[in-house]
Parts: C-alpha cells; sequence; structure tokens
C-alpha cells in the first residue's frame, strides 16, 4: 500500500484557506478536525474519493485528524457489506481515521436532544399526512401554513413521543417536527421532519429502535458530538446549512460549523449510489468492483492505482459551482503513473507463426530482458527463446510500403530483448492468408551482447510457441454512451454502452504466470494491464486498465 502524500507544495484550496484563517485565530484552539460521513448504502465512487481526499487532506496539512463516520439513519438501505467495503477503499486509499464511528451510536443522544427540544417548546408531534404537510409547506415565493398540532403543549408532545419511541403507532402515523418558522424563505426551516416511525431492523442496532432521526437532526449534532471543527459536505447542503446551525444553536451544543464544495462528476459515466446500484442489480455489470464502475473498487480492480486518484483529485482542485471533468484527464494520472511502476511485457494477440530455421528444435536460449525502462531498478526477467515464436500478423507484410520497418520478405527486425531475425520465406494457405514465417536468426546479435554490427529499426514483441500462456483479455470502453447520461432525456439506462467490454484471447509470455493482484503491467504496445481476481488455475484473465495512448493530452491542445 502507497501511503498518502504529506506535504503538498501547491497552493491552498478555498476550504483550506478558511481552515487556515481559523487556525491563525485560534478558533477552537487552532484545532482541527474533519469527518468523512459515508452513508452504508454502497459502494463508494470516485466523487467520494474526492471528498476523502479534502476531508482527510486538509486535516493533514493543519495537524489535524478526521474520524470516519457511517452515517446510518436509515435502517432500510443500509449493510454491513458497505461498511466493510467502505473502510477497505479508504485504506486503499492511503488514509486513516482517527476514530471509527456511527451515527447510531448517537441514537441515545439524538433521543434525548429531541425530547429537549419538546420541553423548550422548539418541536411538536404532528398527526397530518405526509400529504397535507407538504400542502402546508407553502412554496418558495409562498409562505406555508401552520399545522394543527402546531400548538400543542409540551406535555402533550412528549407523552406522544415517547408513544412513538414505544412502538404505540403505525408508521407513518406521526412524525415530530422541529417548530421553526413556517414563512421561511428557506424551505427546509418550515418545520422539517425530525423523527419519523420506521419499523425496520437496523444493522447495528437491531429492533431497538423504531423511530429514526432524519438526515437534518441527525448530521449535524453528530458532528457536535464528536467535536468537529470543519463538517466539509458538497453543494446540495448549503440549504441545511441554516438548520444545521439552528439545532446546534437550540441545543446549545458545540458549534461545529458546515462548509460546502462542488460535487465531482465524471464524463460517460453517473454518480449516484442509487444508479449505480440498478447497474448491478439489473446486471448491467458484473458487480459493484465491474471494472468498468465508476467505484474505487472498480477503478481497483482496472488496475488504477491508489497515487493516481489521489493525483487527479489535487489536480481538479476544489470548486465552487458544479462541473463535468473529462475522464480522459483521471486516465492521464493514471496512465502517468502506471508508465513509471508497470513492468514491461510481451504479449501476442493475433498470432502468426515464425519458425526459426536455423535455431534447433528442441533448444531454449533464455534472454534477459528489462521489466521497465523507465525504473533502473526495476530488474529483469527470462524470456525463453526457442525453434517457433509468435509474432503479431500485422508485423509482415508481403508487399511493405516504404518506411514499414517490421519484417517483410528479406528485411531484418531486433525480437525485443533477443536476436535480430531475417525473414526468408512465408507460407501461405489455399485462401491466401499468410500463416507461417521463414526466418534465420543472427547468432552473435543477443540483445545486451551485440556483435553483429546489424542496424535495424525495427522491434519487434515475440512470444515462444512451446511456452506462451494462453489469456483472456478483457478490454473495457465506456459504460455510457452519453457524456452526461444522468442529464440526457429520459432513463440514464438507455445511454448505457452494449460494446462496453470485448474480451479477446491472446498468448503471453511465461513471465506473466508469476502474475499478482497487484502487480501493474504494459503489455508493449497494448496498453496497461492488471490480472484480474476471475483468473484461476486454468485460466489467467487480464484487464486493461487503460490504452497507451494519450488521447486526453492531444485533446487538450
Ligand atoms: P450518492 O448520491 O452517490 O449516494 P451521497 O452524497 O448520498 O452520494 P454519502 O455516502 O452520503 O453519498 O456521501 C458521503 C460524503 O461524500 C458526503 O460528504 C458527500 O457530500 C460526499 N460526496 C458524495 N458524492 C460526491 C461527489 N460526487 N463529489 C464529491 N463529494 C461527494
Ligand atoms: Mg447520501
Amino acid at each position: 500500500m502507497e501511503a498518502a502524500p504529506k506535504e503538498k507544495e501547491k497552493n491552498l484550496n478555498f476550504i483550506e484557506e478558511i481552515i487556515e484563517e481559523d487556525v491563525k485565530t485560534g478558533k477552537n484552539n487552532s484545532r482541527v478536525l474533519t469527518r468523512f460521513p459515508p452513508e452504508p448504502n454502497g459502494y463508494l465512487h470516485i466523487g467520494h474519493a474526492k471528498s476523502i481526499c479534502l476531508n482527510f487532506g486538509v486535516a493533514q496539512r493543519f495537524g489535524g485528524q478526521t474520524n470516519l463516520r457511517f452515517d446510518d439513519t436509515n435502517p432500510v438501505t443500509e449493510d454491513t457489506e458497505y461498511v466493510e467495503s467502505i473502510k477497505e477503499d479508504i485504506k486503499w486509499l492511503g488514509f486513516n481515521w482517527a476514530e471509527e464511528l456511527y451515527a447510531s451510536d448517537y441514537f441515545d443522544t439524538l433521543y434525548n436532544y429531541a425530547e429537549l427540544l419538546i420541553s423548550k417548546g422548539l418541536a411538536y408531534v404532528e398527526e397530518s399526512s405526509s400529504e397535507e404537510i407538504a400542502k402546508m409547506k407553502g412554496t418558495p415565493t409562498q409562505a406555508g401554513v401552520d399545522s394543527p398540532f402546531r400548538n400543542r403543549s409540551a406535555e402533550e408532545n412528549l407523552n406522544l413521543f415517547r408513544k412513538m419511541r414505544n412502538s404505540e403507532f403505525d408508521e407513518g402515523a406521526m412524525v415530530l417536527r422541529a417548530k421553526i418558522d413556517m414563512a421561511s424563505p428557506n424551505m427546509l426551516m418550515r418545520d422539517p421532519l425530525i423523527y419519523r416511525i420506521k419499523k425496520a431492523h437496523h444493522h447495528r442496532t437491531g429492533d431497538k429502535w423504531c423511530i429514526y432521526p432524519m438526515y437534518d437532526f441527525a448530521h449535524g449534532q453528530s458532528d457536535s458530538i464528536e467535536n468537529i471543527t470543519h463538517s466539509v459536505c458538497t453543494l446540495e447542503f448549503v440549504p441545511h446549512r441554516e438548520v444545521y446551525d439552528w439545532f446546534i444553536d437550540k441545543l446549545e451544543i458545540f458549534p461545529s460549523k458546515q462548509y460546502e464544495f462542488a460535487r465531482l462528476n465524471l464524463t460517460y459515466t453517473v454518480m449516484s449510489k442509487r444508479k449505480l446500484l440498478q447497474l448491478v442489480n439489473d446486471n448491467y455489470v458484473s458487480g459493484w468492483d465491474d471494472p468498468r464502475m465508476p467505484t474505487i473498487s472498480g477503478m481497483r480492480r482496472r488496475g488504477y492505482t491508489a497515487k493516481a486518484i489521489r493525483d487527479f483529485c489535487d489536480r481538479i482542485g476544489v470548486a465552487k459551482r458544479e462541473n463535468l471533468i473529462d475522464v480522459g484527464l483521471l486516465e492521464f494520472f493514471v496512465r502517468d503513473h502506471l508508465n513509471k511502476i508497470a513492468d514491461r511485457m510481451m504479449v501476442v494477440t493475433d498470432p502468426l507463426k515464425v519458425t526459426i530455421t536455423n535455431f534447433p528444435e528442441g533448444k531454449t536460449e533464455i534472454c534477459s530482458v528489462e521489466n521497465n525502462p523507465e525504473n533502473p531498478e526495476g530488474g529483469h526477467r527470462e524470456m525463453p527463446f526457442t525453434h517457433e515464436i509468435y509474432i503479431e500478423s500485422e508485423d509482415f507484410m508481403e508487399e511493405p510500403p516504404k518506411k514499414f520497418f517490421r519484417l517483410a520478405p528479406g528485411q531484418m527486425v531486433r525480437l525485443k530483448g533477443a536476436f535480430i531475425i531475417q525473414c526468408d520465406d512465408f507460407v501461405k494457405d489455399e485462401a491466401g492468408n499468410i500463416v507461417e514465417l521463414k526466418c534465420s536468426y543472427i547468432e552473435n546479435s543477443k540483445s545486451g551482447q551485440d556483435e553483429s554490427g546489424l542496424k535495424v529499426k525495427g522491434v519487434l514483441h515475440w512470444v515462444s510457441i512451446a511456452d506462451a500462456v494462453p489469456v483472456e483479455l478483457r478490454i473495457y470502453d465506456r459504460l455510457f454512451k452519453a457524456e452526461n447520461p444522468a442529464s440526457e432525456e429520459g432513463e440514464f439506462m438507455e445511454y448505457i454502452n452494449e460494446n462496453s467490454l470485448n474480451i479477446i484471447s491472446a498468448f503471453a509470455e511465461p513471465a506473466l504466470k508469476a502474475a499478482t493482484l497487484d502487480g501493474k503491467y504494459q503489455f508493449i504496445r497494448k496498453g496497461y494491464y492488471v490480472l484480474d481476481k476471475d483468473s484461476n488455475g486454468n485460466q489467467l484473465i487480464f484487464n486493461q486498465t487503460v490504452g497507451l495512448k494519450d488521447n486526453w493530452a492531444k485533446a487538450s491542445n
């Protein structure tokens, strides 16, 4: 696992500017404590990675810490599988939380806060139906009207609320509302719901509760209970800030403060757990960690590195307005990192048999091949050279144009890491397809000890047929055809790319038998690849992480 970089040599983002000022002026005794608050109702996606990098990053920068708090106030959609995956993803990204906490741990405290509000005359039990409540709320331009239940006595409210807790009413029969302001221009301040009856089993508290706090009544108070100094969230929570502050003020508890930044959106994908769950449930993908998914687990399986994701999050900065980021930029950082760390390997996808006529059958000559020219410490591996090898069909032309430096009758090339060979003859089948080349090798031309004095321009990748390992390559395209499927007309599913997975078979050099799930490989001329967990003793499967070409840089030039 790679560690997250500590000190970043870059300008402060606007959240960091706020925190720097707070630290300078001694606010909260210059203490910085942030939190990352996922709801465990799905796997984390790249948008969450942005939030993680920001929350953990700003805390690290100012000597603070970050709590991991599961926002598990909705018993219906939450699951421990999600909790485990979220923890794994954050660790993999390279961050360590100070404490692992759950909003459900505060259910008792939150319940007591609710009773406190009731006794202060600041909350009431509402018996109107949800339709009636909606109607009484008014519109952004028209004030709401008071509920007939708004002016119940504190005693009556307390009595009813306790009965709610004791499961004496049906779901939907009543709710607890804060008594704020039915004429507020902020619709969320018009007596928001703070508790509802839900007779559901909770993944942590079991059947202890049949009433659950709403987001607005749980989040700010949870922040406050933990003494969070800077509660960083996304822009859709801007109108919630007033509610957040109101509860903290009325309950007279630690004044955590909320700050908002723009969500990350990425082209050619969707970024909401609800939509991602739909893709999983409807079998458009093989699971949350399908390599086409924008989830952290999908990207990990695809071969993306944590560093590449962190660098990407860093580069896009912290925006105050929603925007759509080109997925090509993320791929740029993936390619940039993999170029430095990936071992170069030889894999032939469209094999053409080459017989080395002057190399004895049954003999093996071991060639030592450099793993990574970008990394002097990358070492070497051994590749067997034998009588029969495969090259790519496209690397031979019977009648080559000028400047075709690969094989053609009479032409020479170097086999990467091995010998120079010359094409002496070729064999065609009845249909006229070239099915075999007859070549001779130059004995004293071995790479690293070449004494032939020959100069050849072309270098080809190859594998020994006797030693080649048949492998499956999974090559991915965008999951969606539309740049922003969620904003298109109709259902986002209509824009799915049916051809997002292309499976081909190939022959790999034998060193790849030792491939590991963590290993990063560049298949020469093909792209970056990673072993897939679907591999087994009989079949090695590799996912294409990203192609070799830098389309993003080209497009943005
Ligand atoms: P989704 O809509 O995908 O379910 P969410 O906001 O409901 O996302 P949470 O689990 O509640 O998911 O989010 C945890 C944290 O991650 C929140 O602080 C949220 O603001 C942040 N977050 C979620 N999506 C993004 C995104 N696309 N970009 C940046 N931050 C995000
Ligand atoms: Mg949410």
